[in-house]
């Protein structure tokens, strides 16, 4: 395991809530995608508490984490693990270290761009973006994508909030507030 000693996760909000963990196991217990993941989450709490940081930057466990909270809602000392999947995600993607094999990474970016600029998602525009890097798969969803479009179910204008600006600024307070939950 490598050992770098400039924690590239200290501007996550409430990091330091896993100094709390003891350990027990039941978020990973309780994961669904668990054994698909290289570290379920207890142990990604040790390596990060370990400071074996480059370890946790090229894990491929934010990845897996479908939101499902089942983590959370267990966990005995409430620690929020799904939203520290999240920001873990968040710096992973602006280090640039996430998983050559996987293509959530890309989904993941292509989906909160859309989010960071328009404050809403616009389906066609996500794909398009995603399509980039994995054309097949934008192939393959090309009849779905023509059947939406005939049910008006398809929208390929961006979609808009009215201050796109105030959206972005939300991200950028999930990943730094030091707040309190
Ligand atoms: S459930 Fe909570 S306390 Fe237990 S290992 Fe997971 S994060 Fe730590
Ligand atoms: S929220 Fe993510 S990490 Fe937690 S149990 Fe669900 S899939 Fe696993």
């Amino acid at each position: 395991m490598s050992q770098n000693d400039t924690n590239p996760f200290s501007t996550i909000a409430h990091l330091e809530s896993i100094n709390q963990c003891i350990q027990c196991g039941t978020c990973s217990g309780s994961c669904p995608l668990a054994d698909l993941m290289d570290h379920a989450p207890r142990e990604l709490f040790a390596l990060i508490r370990e400071g074996a940081y480059e370890e946790v930057l090229h894990s491929n466990t934010p990845w897996f984490c479908v939101s499902c909270y089942a983590c959370m809602v267990r966990c005995p000392r409430e620690i929020p693990v799904t939203d520290l999947m999240y920001a873990l995600k968040e710096v992973i993607t602006k280090q640039g270290t996430a998983p050559q094999n996987l293509k959530m990474p890309d989904m993941y970016q292509a989906f909160s761009r859309n989010i960071k600029d328009t404050g809403k998602v616009t389906e066609s525009l996500v794909m398009a973006r995603y399509g980039m890097k994995h054309p097949m798969d934008a192939l393959k969803n090309i009849p779905l994508a023509i059947k939406m479009q005939m049910r008006g179910r398809l929208e390929l204008k961006a979609q808009k909030v009215a201050d796109p600006k105030s959206i972005a600024r939300l991200f950028e307070l999930t990943e730094t507030s030091k707040d309190k939950p």
